[in-house]
């Protein structure tokens, strides 16, 4: 049959951090005694808290539909916590409950960017920004920042691709895959760029806020002079392993949070509200078990660190938050074990779940195909492992 599909969704990648973790689990289903470094997801249970909240929604007769943009006692938790935990103030209708991050980028994205509009990400990025502008029709604009800039972009960088045509700037703090946490002074003097250029939006995604290693959280939003053209991208999957729940947000202009919420409107409706009730009490009781989460995630980190240091040939900066590793493997590339020869880090991803029965995800899924991504979010007896497979086989490449 002739190819019936859009002509939008056929220019549409897959998502490969979904396709890696998928053929990952198949493969360890079939018996494969793989470690699975490719899952972008707490390895944690939802704390009991929240799992009594959601229970009693159930029990409470909470299975009607909610307001599209989620219920108010939400959406006031979320204006709460953004008051509280980053000084900012926003009002619930500022606020558009999402089904996940991802949904609320989608929105934001869907809202802003029109054909021909372009959108600046500096890369390594997260797969679906990229992908979601090209549904919407816009294009990339990718800045590469490398190991040596810290995977960070510059004024400089970001004043070159601004263009006539720039509509979104897309930044990721703490960043997925690289582990960067922009400081106050380097997101201020990207605000000041900004501020300049009165048609560019910043998508601010700050989905790794807890998972921060190096002190507070610092938002694009606290910069008065570019708030309102401030997309907040946050949720409940990463802070409060609840990635199954499907709970994200919006913090907005009210005329965005009106566009994001018309929009919803017609795809989606409300966000489920059972798990809305649970991320009240995510965003409301004591966030103890968050702060136990992120300790793991730092010694686990840290222990991976050890590691991956000592492999000759391996490059990597240490990540000031969320949890993945994003290792350098290009010194690898024209090696061989004496049967494989490794061309690029697809061929370095293969080598190590053949070899070494270690599953990541390369570099190229985020734009940075001299790297590979190993997620931490899985235990110390199964990182150790991986590690020590990961270094015999490495080895063995000369
Ligand atoms: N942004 C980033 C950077 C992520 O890593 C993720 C994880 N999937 C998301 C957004 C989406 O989060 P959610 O699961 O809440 O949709
Ligand atoms: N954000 C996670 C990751 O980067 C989950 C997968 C996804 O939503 O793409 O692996």
């Amino acid at each position: 049959m002739e190819n019936y599909l859009s002509q939008r969704l056929q220019n549409m990648e897959e998502s490969q951090t979904i396709a890696m973790n998928e053929k990952t689990k198949d493969l360890q289903e079939q018996g494969l005694d793989i470690v699975n470094l490719t899952a972008g997801e707490p390895d944690f249970f939802t704390p009991d808290a929240i799992k009594a909240a959601a229970k009693a929604a159930v029990d409470n007769n909470f299975s009607f539909y909610t307001p599209v943009a989620g219920y108010m006692d939400l959406r006031k938790a979320i204006a709460g916590k953004l008051q509280r935990e980053n000084n900012l103030t926003y009002t619930p209708e500022q606020i558009v409950v999402t089904n996940g991050a991802k949904h609320a980028l989608a929105n934001a994205i869907t809202s802003l960017i029109d054909p021909n509009d372009e959108a600046i990400i500096p890369a390594p990025y997260w797969v679906s920004y990229s992908e979601l502008v090209k549904l919407a029709g816009g294009s990339n604009v990718i800045v590469p920042t490398s190991i040596d800039s810290n995977f960070k972009m510059t004024t400089a960088q970001l004043e070159a691709a601004i263009t006539p045509r720039t509509k979104l700037l897309i930044l990721c703090s703490p960043s997925n895959p690289s582990g960067a946490v922009y400081s106050k002074a380097e997101l201020q003097a990207l605000a000041e760029v900004v501020a300049k250029h009165k048609r560019l939006f910043v998508l601010s995604d700050e989905i790794y806020e807890h998972i921060n290693f190096v002190g507070k959280h610092e938002s694009m939003a606290q910069f008065e002079s570019i708030k309102d053209r401030v997309i907040i991208i946050n949720g409940v999957s990463k802070a409060y392993a609840m990635t199954g729940y499907r709970i994200g947000y919006s913090a907005t202009s009210l005329g965005l949070a009106k566009a994001c919420t018309k929009l919803q409107g017609q795809f989606t409706s409300n966000a489920s509200s059972i798990a809305q009730k649970a991320s009240v009490a995510a965003l409301t009781l004591d966030n103890t078990p968050t702060q136990e989460m992120t300790k793991a995630f730092l010694r686990r980190r840290n222990l991976v660190m050890e590691w991956l240091q000592q492999m000759p040939g391996l490059r990597c900066t240490v990540p000031d938050g969320a949890f993945y590793a994003f290792p350098d493997v290009s010194a690898f590339f024209g090696k061989s074990d004496g049967t494989t020869t490794l061309k690029n880090d697809m061929d370095v991803c293969l080598y190590l779940l053949e070899k070494a029965l270690v599953a990541s995800v390369p570099g190229s899924a985020f734009g940075a195909p001299s790297c590979i991504r190993l997620s931490y979010a899985t235990s110390d007896e199964n990182l150790l492992k991986a590690m020590k497979s990961m270094k015999a086989a490495l080895a063995k490449l000369v």
